[in-house]
């Protein structure tokens, strides 16, 4: 296994989000996305298990439940999580229709692309870095080559996983339908271990506990393109929403300000599929707010379509065809 990759492999959005493991409202989601989603934290501890044993390194996995507040139909919502089996109860204490949802778990995103890194190196795979993918040729409906400045490879079979530029057009390979880069501040506090020790959301804004006192908080949505920069705005009001929250934060100063771009599509429904104009090309691309909790199901269903298994769920909504019929407009 050989991965180009145009930077450092994993330092984008697998790096810059938070790492939740879960939709954060979980019930308002199309169900395809709630199928994948739920697949995979299913399959999420062992998953980590695999990795951390493979590389030798942890991810930093923690069930560490997740608040809800200000549900705005908590009833509706239970009702959502007992038919999919997702735990949920209501805090009692709360009288703003706080749900609390116990089996939520967190990954620390950044440890877990460096073990994924180490474990892939450790499989006797080679990830070449700082290059970029410019164009590709091919021979009727087989990819035979990826060009880079650095040189040209040659394969049986390709990945295509660009995440938010797989939306953009290379030479001979078109752009897939609708992902678009959605950008996302984030903060981050440290404070004494402890401090905090659940996920914390509230009308788009969350918090979240690592287990030596940083907290993340994020974030936003933001469609400008291929543009990463922060701004001063943004970091005040995320810091003030965040004190409201947690009144720790109040007094500190956050000690970081990233933007990163998500793998935007319409409805957070990714592709996963194969190439319709190459017959041995595959797709995983467009995960949008949830490709660290997306990761092991979008992985299985790609390798079942690979190797001509049957998947474990439905193949259509993730297709470049299901892709083509959705729409950003509603
Ligand atoms: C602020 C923020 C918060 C988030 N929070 C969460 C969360 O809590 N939970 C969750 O599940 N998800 C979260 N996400 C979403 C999640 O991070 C993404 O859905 C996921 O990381 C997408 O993974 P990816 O591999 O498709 O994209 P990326 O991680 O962006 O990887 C794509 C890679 O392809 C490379 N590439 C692109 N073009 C080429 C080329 N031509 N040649 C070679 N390489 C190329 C890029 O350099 C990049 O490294 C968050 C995202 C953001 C930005």
């Amino acid at each position: 296994m050989t991965l180009l990759e145009r930077g450092e492999a994993g330092a984008e959005s697998s790096w810059a989000g938070g790492g939740i493991v879960s939709p954060l409202l979980p019930w308002d989601y199309a169900e395809p996305l709630s199928r994948l989603a739920l697949l995979s934290m299913t399959a999420y501890s062992d998953w980590i298990a695999a990795i951390e044993a493979q590389s030798g390194m942890r991810a930093e996995y923690w069930r560490c439940g997740m608040q809800v507040r200000e549900v705005a139909e908590p009833d509706a919502a239970l009702a959502w999580c007992q038919a999919h089996g997702l735990a949920a109860q209501r805090e009692p204490a709360q009288s703003d229709g706080t749900l609390w949802l116990p089996d939520i778990a967190q990954v620390r995103n950044p440890r877990l692309v460096a073990a994924l890194r180490e474990a892939v190196t450790r499989l006797g795979g080679v990830i070449h870095t700082h290059c970029a993918v410019e164009s590709v040729s091919s021979q009727g409906r087989r990819m035979v080559a990826v060009h880079t400045l650095k040189g040209t490879y040659t394969a049986d079979q390709f990945v295509l996983a660009t995440g938010a530029w797989a939306g953009s057009a290379l030479p001979n390979l078109p752009a897939m339908p609708n992902i678009r880069p959605i950008r996302g501040q984030m903060l981050l506090f440290k404070l004494e271990a402890g401090v905090l020790d659940t996920i914390v959301y509230r009308n788009g804004l969350y918090l979240i506990p690592r287990r030596d006192g940083h907290v993340l908080v994020g974030s936003t949505l933001e469609d400008v393109g291929f543009d990463k920069s922060t701004d001063d705005p943004t970091r005040l009001r995320l810091h003030a929403e965040a004190a409201e929250l947690l009144p720790a934060l109040a007094d500190v100063q956050p000690v970081q300000h990233w933007a990163g771009l998500r793998p935007g599509s319409p409805d957070n429904i990714p592709i996963i599929d194969r190439h319709p104009d190459f017959e041995n090309v595959f797709i995983n691309a467009g995960h949008y707010r949830y490709g660290v909790t997306l990761a092991p199901a979008s992985a299985e269903l790609l390798i079942d379509l690979i190797e001509g298994n049957t998947p474990a769920l439905d193949a259509e909504p993730y297709s470049w065809a299901s892709a083509l019929a959705r729409s950003w407009e509603k």
